[in-house]
Parts: structure tokens; C-alpha cells; sequence
């Protein structure tokens, strides 16, 4: 087993959704336990309401602590796309031991509807990122690594899907995203049966609300952040970094029996 602080010494991941919040933070824990890194994402740059400060991207990070990274552009809703980035994996490094599906997009913080006036465009473009990609990652991500020699700890691989709080319980006007992240476990659960027996980890993290561009339409409205702040009994709103120690943590040989689990880091929101 490698040790605790290089904990994915020689293993090659591909993190979708890298160029920012909680994929970016993910990667760069990855990088500093000297993971091989293929970062993923519809553009290379983060969004620009982004939370970060560095203006570097996220491979040219990954690389500035000493990791072998490369980006590698690709639309997860697109089978073709998510084909020829495991490819790109396996050309570039050998095998894929890790895949964090984690690219996903949100419209309910910004333009909450009930589900009587809910834009037929969001469900559509919601349900093709955050189901059917995190299902192609899983499909894709799978036949490569059923097909490759185990590791030394028996396992052929490590899949973690980033599903949500809202994939455990409902909240008002957001029919798409609680939708899918309902179904990202309800994946996450049968790809588990399915890779068992080939000793391929598959699980969910389950983040209560976070830190990203993709909450930061929140910020501005205090009301709205205290609400949120106060449906998480632990410290408020988590970080990034927060989440991408829970996905390290089931991305490794720690994680040894655990497969077909939606873990919450949510400073204890789902507990209510
Ligand atoms: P973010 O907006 O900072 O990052 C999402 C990334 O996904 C962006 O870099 C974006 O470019 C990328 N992306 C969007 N569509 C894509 C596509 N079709 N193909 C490839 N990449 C695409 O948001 P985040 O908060 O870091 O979100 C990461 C994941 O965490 C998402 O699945 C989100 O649903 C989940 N999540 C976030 C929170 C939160 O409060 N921030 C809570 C629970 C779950």
C-alpha cells in the first residue's frame, strides 16, 4: 500500500469538470499524493466568476507540484468524447486506475422554477451533463479498467461519481439537478454490482453546498447565504477542498470494502 500522504503514488486519474471548484481543488490534492492526472473539461480556463484567486490553469498547478498532468477537452454528455479521453488516458499513461466523474452544471440557484413553469432546456441539458455523463464516465472508465491487470492491492480501479445533498432529499424549484443527482446514486449503486467482482470501487460523494462558481450566485444575497449557512449545523458552507479530501479518500486503497456508497460532506445538512 502507498503511504498515507503519497497515496496515489504511479496511478493515472482523469477528473472531469477540473478547470475549477471542486474538480480543480480534487486535482490538486491528487497532484500533491503524485497522482498522474489527465484534467478534463469543456474549456481549459476557469469560469471567470470563479472563486479561486491563481491565474494559473489547473494542469499548469498540477504540474507547478511536480505531477504529470495534461488537459484533455471533452464534453461529458458526448459518448464519442468520453471514449477518446479514456483513450487519452491510457495512450498518455498506460492504464486508468481512477475516474472522478464529477462535471456538472446547475441552473436552479440562479433561475428557480417550480416544476409547472420548469424550462424543458434545462432538464435536458441538466439530465445529459449530470446523468447521462456521469453514466458514460462510468461505462467508458469501466471497460478499460475490467480489461487491465489488477494492481498491487488486488484492485483493477476507483470510480467516484459527484452526486450531491439533493441527490439524498428535495428542495423546492429545482426539478433537473435533484433529479439527476437522485440518479447519479441510483447509478452509482448498480455499477457497483456490476464491477465487484472485478474489484472496481464504485461510489458517490454526496457535497452539501460548496464554495464553487456554481453556488456563487448566492453570495451576493445575504438572506439567501445565512439560510443556506444555517442548514449546515458543522461550520456553514464547506470548500472545495472539503470535498476533494472525501474523493481522495474513496479513490484509494483506504478504501478497501467500500463500494456502492453515497457518502454526504456536508457538515452534517443530510443528518436533518
Ligand atoms: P463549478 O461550476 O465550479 O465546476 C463545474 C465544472 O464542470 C466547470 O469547470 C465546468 O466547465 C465543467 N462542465 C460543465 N459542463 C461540462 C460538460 N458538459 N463536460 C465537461 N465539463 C463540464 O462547480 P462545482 O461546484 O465545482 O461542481 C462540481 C460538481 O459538484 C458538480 O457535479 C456539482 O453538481 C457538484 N456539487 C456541487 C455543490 C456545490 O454546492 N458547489 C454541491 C453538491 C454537488
Amino acid at each position: 500500500m502507498s503511504t498515507p500522504d503519497r497515496r496515489l503514488t504511479n496511478k493515472t486519474a482523469i477528473i472531469t469538470g477540473a478547470s475549477s471548484g471542486i474538480g480543480r481543488a480534487t486535482a490538486l490534492l491528487f497532484a500533491r499524493h503524485g497522482c498522474n492526472l489527465i484534467c478534463s473539461d469543456i474549456r481549459e480556463d476557469a469560469r471567470p466568476d470563479r472563486p479561486e484567486a491563481t491565474p494559473l490553469t489547473t494542469v499548469a498547478e498540477c504540474i507547478s507540484l511536480g505531477a504529470r498532468a495534461i488537459f484533455v477537452k471533452a464534453d461529458t454528455s458526448s459518448a464519442a468524447e468520453v471514449e477518446a479521453l479514456i483513450a487519452a488516458a491510457v495512450s498518455g499513461f498506460g492504464r486508468l486506475d481512477i475516474m472522478v466523474n464529477n462535471a456538472g452544471v446547475a441552473y436552479d440557484g440562479a433561475d428557480p422554477q417550480p416544476i409547472w413553469e420548469y424550462p424543458d432546456e434545462h432538464w435536458d441539458h441538466t439530465i445529459a451533463v449530470n446523468l447521462k455523463g456521469v453514466f458514460l464516465g462510468c461505462k467508458f472508465a469501466a471497460k478499460q479498467m475490467v480489461g487491465q491487470e489488477p494492481g498491487a492491492s488486488g484492485d483493477r480501479g476507483w470510480i467516484v461519481n459527484m452526486a450531491s445533498v439533493l441527490g439524498i432529499g428535495g428542495t423546492p424549484n429545482s426539478a433537473s439537478y435533484v433529479a439527476s443527482k437522485h440518479g447519479v446514486l441510483g447509478l452509482t449503486k448498480t455499477v457497483a454490482w456490476d464491477c465487484a467482482p472485478h474489484r472496481i470501487h464504485v461510489n458517490a460523494v454526496c457535497p452539501g453546498y460548496t464554495a464553487t462558481s456554481m453556488t456563487a450566485a448566492f453570495w451576493d444575497n445575504k438572506d439567501v447565504r445565512a439560510r443556506l449557512d444555517g442548514m449546515h449545523p458543522f461550520r456553514g458552507l464547506g470548500t472545495p477542498e472539503d470535498i476533494a479530501r472525501a474523493v481522495l479518500f474513496l479513490a484509494s486503497e483506504e478504501a478497501s470494502w467500500i463500494t456502492g456508497v453515497g457518502l454526504p460532506v456536508d457538515g452534517g445538512y443530510s443528518s436533518m
